[in-house]
């Protein structure tokens, strides 16, 4: 009875353990097939969908470097491998010069930045063509061609004249930013709006800052709200009579950046019929993002280099070991996508990764081949295939069609 009692308790008390343990086994088991199947299925939806994204800075950092980016390079964010690895259908290239560009030279090197889009077009002919509708990037797709759309980020290149306006317009041009980080003589920037409250010469847009919104409503040129002022983005609201783009920028309330929307300008848009596109810059997303870089600045960068360096060659000198600390996990690009999502509503949010004009970025987003990452993500966050394809394109379609309605 002992030895059978004995017996029978070693089997209780074993059995639930065995038990227990194939379980987790199995758990684990349908854990990775889940996870496989939904790979599969982010896959899938990643190469069926047509995926836009509204800002890229290659032109500035690569190509007029004189790097030929129809090769693989090993600098940088981008080249036409990569943005096809990345499953990325139509790529608008920012044509973008710094504010130091005035009368006389900013609009000629703006057009040099598209002369050399041409070359790179002219010299790869199979794989890359210029696109100016929403028809041309949904032609060229089909072809498996990369359609290349041209965005002008920063009013301070058509130097206060209209007719440079309607020359890039003519050149292909489909957005203007109406300003970068440096205000014009007719918009004011978020930078100069957030750091000089009431002390600028005027803020938001001035008549002729209104008349060139009319005119782009009229050309057909999407009205790019990214970097502009609250009081700028409020009048080119009351102004412009078709959707705009916010090309690169992220929700406000979850990294309370000047260059984030606040929730009323995520109202606006949608309203409006427009898109916000998000923005890859860790600085844009991680609340957590400048008590980092300054607790890694005091211990990698000497008070010497700091009085010496601006900000961008300060972060050069961190060691790539500092650099990785500074990536935030993937999952709060997500947050931003879903915040968004549930501000401005499903309609009216796309993508704008910023690559190549940022110096960090999320986890697993090392470079533009890297865009299905994110579409993995989305599945995982329960989307569905026809969410995620307004996400990653459709939205962006529906403003660049909705130009010339
Ligand atoms: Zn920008």
């Amino acid at each position: 009875m002992y030895a059978a009692g004995y017996k029978t308790r070693f089997t209780k008390q074993s059995a639930p353990n065995e038990l227990a343990m194939n379980k987790s086994l199995l758990l684990v088991a349908a854990m990775l097939c889940t996870n496989e199947l939904l790979a599969q299925d982010a896959r899938r939806i990643h190469e069926a969908a047509l995926v836009i994204d509204t800002h890229n800075d290659v032109l500035y950092q690569s190509v007029m470097r004189g790097k030929d980016i129809g090769k693989r390079i090993n600098s940088g964010h981008t080249d036409l491998p990569r943005i096809k690895e990345g499953g990325i259908d139509a790529q608008v290239f920012a044509v973008w010069c710094s504010g130091k560009f005035g009368k006389g030279t900013a609009f000629a090197y703006a057009n040099k930045q598209i002369d050399g889009l041409m070359s790179v077009i002219h010299n790869h002919p199979d794989v890359i063509a210029l696109a100016t509708t929403a028809e041309d990037i949904r032609t060229l797709a089909a072809q498996g061609k990369t359609a290349a759309v041209i965005g002008i980020e920063g009013g301070h290149m058509i130097e206060d004249r209209i007719d440079y306006l309607d020359s890039l317009f003519a050149r292909g041009a489909r957005y203007l930013t109406l300003t970068w980080n440096n205000s014009t003589e007719w918009a004011t920037s978020a930078t100069d709006e957030s750091r000089n409250p009431g002390k600028l010469k005027h803020e938001g847009l001035t008549d002729f800052g209104r008349q060139i919104i009319h005119r782009m409503n009229e050309l057909g040129m999407m009205v790019d709200l990214s970097h502009v002022g609250r009081q700028t983005f409020s009048d080119a609201m009351k102004t412009t009579t078709k959707p705009v783009l916010v090309s690169h920028s992220n929700a406000y309330a979850l990294m309370a950046h000047p260059r984030n929307l606040r929730d009323d300008q995520i109202k606006a848009v949608a309203e409006n019929g427009g898109v916000i596109c998000l923005n890859f810059y860790s600085g844009f997303l991680d609340p957590m993002h400048y008590t980092k870089i300054n607790r890694l600045y005091e211990k990698y960068v000497t008070a010497d280099d700091s009085i010496k360096r601006s900000s961008d060659t300060k972060f050069d000198l961190l060691p790539a070991v500092a650099k990785e600390q500074l990536r935030p996990p993937l999952s709060l690009l997500l947050d931003h996508i879903d915040y968004m999502v549930k501000t401005a509503g499903i309609d009216h949010v796309g993508i704008g990764s910023d690559f190549d004009g940022i110096s960090s970025t999320p986890l697993g987003l090392d470079d533009c081949s890297d865009f299905p990452r994110l579409t993995e993500g989305l599945v995982q966050r329960g989307y569905s295939e026809a969410d995620i394809r307004k996400i990653l394109g459709e939205n962006v379609l529906r403003v660049m069609a909705a130009q010339t309605n």
